[in-house]
């Protein structure tokens, strides 16, 4: 059985992505186009903490994807911080688990 991380190497979306990214589009920060590219296969709370359950559609790779913000108040900048981790099968079941 091939590891995730070879069969990821090869692949297009993949390989663009690292295992673990965190982005404040507040601070002007990019998100990679390849985040667009990867499916929704649970999870509809990016926002509440749980995340959602992403996945490869070229090489079956799973990610957790969050999503956190914070509103400017008093005079303080928000932030809206993307987080994006490569997880194993093991943990995406996990994940798909706690949506039911
Ligand atoms: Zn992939």
């Amino acid at each position: 059985m091939e590891t995730s991380s070879k069969k990821t190497k090869n692949c297009p979306i993949c390989s663009t992505l690292p295992k673990q990214l965190t982005v404040d589009t507040d601070k002007g920060e990019e998100l990679p186009s390849a985040l667009d590219q990867l499916t929704v296969v649970g999870g509809e709370r990016a926002g509440a903490g749980f995340g959602q359950l992403r996945q490869c559609p070229l090489c079956g790779q799973f990610y957790r994807y969050r999503y956190d913000h914070d509103v400017t108040h008093g005079g303080q900048i928000g932030w809206s911080e993307h987080n994006l981790n490569k997880i194993s099968v093991e943990a995406a079941n996990e994940m798909q688990a706690s949506f039911r």
